[in-house]
């Protein structure tokens, strides 16, 4: 029988299993990235990536899939059984050095900016943040990370088409590009990384 990876978990596993968090290392095994349990067991089924175990030792799929599920891991359901979720992963052929600059995101800059109003300074959940350019982009205001911060929304409705300075309204910090490693970022990303990471994550 073939093996594919089944997109309906059946109801025993938890429903986000899929998307697990996954540590993926370059060829060097530096952490480049962090991927979702979805892509990760795509990449090691097609021989882009090889499963790393508590060990360190490396897998492919077939040697993978006859790993036990246990306790404490995470099991994706196949048509003929279950496949333990890496918790690290090794691609192979992937040479590239963890990129330098960080993408300029919504997401990203809630992690710059800590989930906090750049303007009144008050952490009020991220539905009721907004992303403001600092010069409106009505007033050709460019989105960059120092022309975007992150606001509530009620300073962003006080704040309307004015600069900060017509506003007066000040901000806390000066908007910048963050210099976070690969390392940071992903720690930023995920809250509780696997103590899986660990070893890679400090060399990183
Ligand atoms: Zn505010």
């Amino acid at each position: 029988m073939r093996t594919t990876i089944d997109d309906h978990p059946h109801p025993r596993s938890s429903p986000d299993v899929l998307s697990i968090p996954v540590l993926l290392l370059n060829r060097f095994f530096a952490p480049v990235a962090v991927a979702s349990a979805r892509r990760a067991l795509v990449l090691l089924y097609g021989g882009a990536a090889r499963a790393v175990d508590d060990a360190g030792e490396t897998h492919d799929f077939t040697d993978w899939r006859r790993l036990p599920v246990r306790q404490l891991d995470d099991g994706v359901p196949l048509v003929d059984g279950e496949v333990r979720v890496p918790r690290v992963l090794h691609l192979v052929r992937y040479e590239r050095l963890p990129a330098h600059r960080v993408r300029l995101t919504r997401k990203n800059l809630l992690l710059r900016d800590d989930y906090q109003c750049q303007y009144c300074g008050r952490h009020p959940g991220i539905r009721e943040l907004n992303i403001d350019h600092v010069l409106p982009r009505s007033r050709l205001g460019e989105d960059t990370w120092e022309n975007l911060v992150v606001s509530c929304r009620s300073c962003n409705l006080k704040k309307g088409r004015r600069t900060p300075l017509e506003a007066k309204m000040k901000l806390l910090r000066p908007p910048r590009e963050p210099n976070w490693s690969t390392t940071r970022h992903i720690l930023l990303l995920t809250k509780q990384p696997y103590v899986e990471w660990g070893p890679f994550l400090a060399a990183g």
